[in-house]
């Protein structure tokens, strides 16, 4: 049976989720890590020839890496990707645009782990400056990627990073009627250029799984995105230790059945923005499955 697979991983205040297509090509939005734990490393044992559950594309596990926005909690665990050819992802979408200011960063970063990261990211990526030939045949009913121009984003963000995070590419995915949106580390005023693109307004459109923007911190809320998106099941965070939702894994199958897999707390996106202060978590028992009505 056709299935769409989403693992939402715990990487504490980052961000990466690794999604199995219907067709059985494997997608990574963003690769952020933490202490002990590599979800790429993760794939590599879960997701193999062995299990034989992934069709490898042009020999490689991973299709596609898309990398929402170049901050370095969502792409700290790229150093386990093996220099080798068959565990580095196909394709890479990240933000030509925004490369300069990695550069900037490397050069300014004091701390020498982070540095290390930032350019090991950027000998990652060097190697990704051809364009791509060959499209995979997902099995999606929907997919797109889109973000707001660099000059909206210069015009609306007070500096480097907030342009960096308001050009973090939205991502939405759909299939059997359920569709999941990522969005990045986009900000409000980001959002507010973005209801004006037609292409976006087109992504958020009936979201059921909406991984909150900006890890659901505030300045990534925007009341209006409801407009957008109507009201989702529910939403994810990926922010501090003790709220996060993940690991979660999503998993659709096709005629319309949705189960969801909680490791600890799902949070309604409607409370997140209601005016009042308390937030009710929903909470549910390790590794029990839940269907959604
Ligand atoms: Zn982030």
């Amino acid at each position: 049976m056709k299935q769409l697979e989403c693992i939402i991983f715990n990487v504490e205040h980052g961000f990466c989720a690794f999604i199995k297509s219907p067709n059985n090509y494997g997608l990574m939005i963003d690769c952020g890590g933490r202490q002990n734990f590599s979800p790429i490393k993760w794939i590599r044992n879960h997701y193999n020839f062995n299990h034989n559950n992934i069709k490898y594309f042009e020999g490689r596990r991973i299709a596609e890496l898309i990398i929402s926005h170049l901050h370095a909690d969502h792409f700290s665990d790229v150093g386990s990707f093996y220099y080798n050819k068959k565990d580095k992802p196909k394709h890479l979408f990240r933000d030509k645009e925004s490369l300069k200011f990695l550069d900037q960063k490397i050069r300014e970063e004091k701390d020498a782990k982070r540095r290390r990261v930032l350019t090991q990211f950027k000998k990652f990526q060097a190697s990704y400056n051809l364009d791509i030939t060959n499209e995979v045949d997902w099995g999606f009913d929907f997919f797109d990627v889109r973000r707001i121009s660099f000059s909206d984003a210069e015009e609306i963000s007070s500096g480097r990073d907030k342009i960096i995070n308001n050009r973090s590419y939205i991502v939405g995915i759909e299939y059997a009627g359920t569709r999941i949106l990522f969005p990045g580390d986009i900000e409000e005023k980001g959002w507010e250029k973005a209801f004006g693109y037609k292409s976006i307004r087109d992504i958020l459109k009936g979201t059921d799984f909406f991984v909150t923007s900006h890890h659901g911190h505030k300045n990534g809320s925007c009341l209006d995105i409801l407009k957008y998106t109507g009201k989702p099941t529910a939403s994810i965070l990926s922010q501090q230790r003790r709220a996060m939702t993940i690991p979660i894994t999503i998993s659709i199958q096709s005629p319309k059945t949705r189960k969801v897999t909680w490791s600890k707390v799902i949070r309604r996106f409607q409370e997140l923005y209601p005016q009042k202060k308390e937030r009710n978590l929903l909470k549910y028992p390790l590794g029990k499955t839940a269907a959604i009505p």
